[in-house]
């Protein structure tokens, strides 16, 4: 049992670039370490071709699920100040990255403004972030209604391999 409180969260983990296991590693780190914010659990790690320009190396994913008594833009600019302070410099757009975060829902919560969109817009057809979020939240219904088993149904597992627990 957790006596913390806040709303329940999810946030997709990528990175392409600079050891892209400890990246992600790091990354969780920096989430656990945050004020108002409680991890409640972690997704095994998959690895992925890069979708976007060029030959890229492969990525990285996971999802980490949380709770947080921040508000979504408070969040956001947590999880930005943690992108720039592993490297990430932002020039192509889909381009490599050394991290990549993103808030993949947020309690009930459906918003689309200038900084945000929830449920994430790429959540559905992203199998790098479905079978992390699926690992971790088997029955989650989205902000929007959408039901994460339904999701992953229609997701193909190709290209994906998960990491051993640990790895
Ligand atoms: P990206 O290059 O994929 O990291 O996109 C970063 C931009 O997406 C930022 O400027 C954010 O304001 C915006 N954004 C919109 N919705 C989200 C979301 N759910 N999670 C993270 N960033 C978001």
């Amino acid at each position: 049992m957790t006596d913390h409180k806040g709303t329940p969260v999810f946030i997709g983990v990528g990175s392409n670039l600079e050891d892209p296991r400890a990246q992600a590693r790091k990354a969780v780190a920096a989430l656990s370490a945050l004020r108002g914010c409680h991890i409640l659990a972690i997704s095994s790690w998959y690895v992925s071709k890069a979708v976007g320009p060029g030959s890229q190396p492969d990525y990285v994913n996971g999802v980490v699920a949380l709770l947080t008594t921040l508000s979504p833009y408070q969040l956001l600019d947590h999880l930005q100040h943690i992108e720039s302070h592993q490297g990430r410099v932002r020039t192509v757009r889909w381009g490599p990255r050394t991290l990549d975060l993103d808030v993949l829902n947020y309690g009930d919560l459906v918003l689309n403004d200038i900084r945000l969109t929830l449920p994430h817009p790429g959540l559905a057809d992203r199998n790098f972030v479905l079978l992390p979020l699926a690992e971790i939240a088997p029955d989650l219904v989205l902000a929007d209604g959408r039901r994460v088993p339904d999701l992953l149904a229609k997701c193909s597992f190709e290209g994906i391999v998960r990491l051993p627990v640990g790895d």
